[in-house]
């Protein structure tokens, strides 16, 4: 699972497939980026 979250609305969501054009399911708008998980986040040192 990805995280993803829209820049328009700031709504959140999961979804299966790692794509860069995902298309936000609350507003519809393209500006949807992807949120770095937590595994991600404690890579860092
Ligand atoms: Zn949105």
């Amino acid at each position: 699972m990805v995280r993803f979250a829209c820049k328009n609305c700031n709504y959140r969501f999961n979804s299966e497939v790692n794509h860069t054009e995902k298309k936000c399911p609350y507003c519809g708008k393209k500006d949807v980026i992807k949120e770095p998980s937590a595994e991600e986040l404690l890579k860092e040192e």
